[in-house]
């Protein structure tokens, strides 16, 4: 539960502010005896003017400044490393309190001409899937609500330029720390301002939160990586499918819209002479012919993790063209390449591992 009066000054257990709710703040401040208002002027500080510091928040006295340094901290995060592609992708390094890291990423989308970040839900993962740097890490923790919510605002506060689209595809399975990633939700859309149909969450199947979510009937987009049209295949691939199985996965994305008359998003990893044959594009437009959803077909990065190369391979320019072709034709649904960004150091799709930058 939420502590709003001062517990301790010791660096490491001061409360951030980043990560309240206006009604916390507000709530925070008349609990210091300030003025209720100085609660909305913070929310505003921190959500949409980026502050970096106490010290910007220029409508507040010097002393109330002191008195929010003595006793509190701005954000959880710290930034530990950042890196620039060569197509301007800005991959983040941030360090948790306990000295735990994981990434985000910062991706420009020319078709909008505005930015989006791709947010970690969990340091690591437990679900393992063997394409994915970040599964050879394995599970590390689950991330607070207001830890998740940060790397968008540590993004602003660096490059001083609004996200306008999230993504939940950086490290973890944001379905398996459910009620914190629904919390960062509800704040990324009241907060941050960013709207619910600008917010998408990707799941590897995990069949019971998709449904509980579907209840919650908000806006955003679910992205789900089915990887594979056949339950032994997908079971090589999406390790979590052996407890959540394809048809069941298939009924739960059905009931998702219908409860939330969103279409999904079906994800779909090209690896080489696995998944990418023409025979698994018609199963896989069969599989999916009735389900209202478009399809994101997402070449595979090679995955290098101590100069050991995954033997996993990247379809052939010609293969993956094929598969879009007859799965196009046949499932008569919109299939789209997924464009990579950032893959010169290693912040495209699958590859965030925690390496250390130089
Ligand atoms: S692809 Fe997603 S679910 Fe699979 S291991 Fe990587 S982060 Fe986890």
């Amino acid at each position: 539960m939420l502590s709003l009066l001062p517990m301790s000054t010791s660096a490491e257990t001061k409360q951030s502010l980043s990560g309240l709710k206006e009604a916390d703040l507000t709530k925070l401040v008349k609990s210091l005896n300030w003025p209720a208002f100085k609660g909305k002027s913070i929310h505003s500080w921190i959500y949409t003017k980026w502050v970096s510091s106490f010290d910007e928040m220029s409508d507040l006295s010097i002393k109330e400044r002191q008195f929010l340094n003595e006793h509190y901290k701005l954000s959880p995060l710290s930034l530990a490393d950042k890196q620039t592609s060569t197509d301007k992708t800005i991959k983040y390094l941030w360090k948790l309190e306990d000295g735990t890291v994981v990434e985000s990423v910062r991706m420009f989308l020319e078709e909008h001409e505005s930015y989006s970040a791709c947010i970690s839900s969990q340091a690591g993962c437990a679900v393992g899937c063997p394409f994915c740097a970040t599964g050879y890490i394995g599970f590390k923790k689950n991330l607070k609500a207001n830890e998740i919510v940060d790397q968008i605002l540590g993004i602003q506060r660096d490059t001083k330029e609004r996200i306008s689209n999230i993504v939940f595809m950086g490290q973890g399975e944001p379905l398996l720390n459910y009620d914190e990633v629904l919390k960062a939700i509800y704040l990324i859309k009241d907060s941050v301002s960013i709207g619910g149909r600008k917010i998408t969450v990707s799941t590897s199947g995990i069949i019971p939160q998709i449904k509980k979510l579907a209840e919650e009937k908000l806006q955003i987009t679910l992205a789900v990586s089915l990887h594979a049209p056949d339950q032994k295949t997908r079971e090589l691939l999406v390790p979590i499918s052996k407890k959540y199985r394809l048809d069941d996965l298939m009924e739960s994305l059905h009931y998702y819209y219908e409860k939330t008359n969103r279409r999904i998003t079906i994800e779909y990893i090209l690896l080489d002479e696995l998944n990418d044959q023409p025979e698994k594009a018609t199963e896989l437009s069969n599989l999916i012919k009735d389900l209202h959803c478009h399809i994101n077909l997402i070449p595979y990065n090679m995955v290098d993790l101590d100069n050991n190369h995954s033997p996993l391979k990247r379809p052939s320019s010609e293969k993956i063209h094929k598969f879009k072709q007859i799965l196009e034709t046949k499932s008569k649904k919109k299939v789209t390449i997924r464009r990579e960004r950032g893959e010169d150091i290693a912040a495209a799709c699958g590859q965030l591992a925690n390496k250390a930058l130089n």
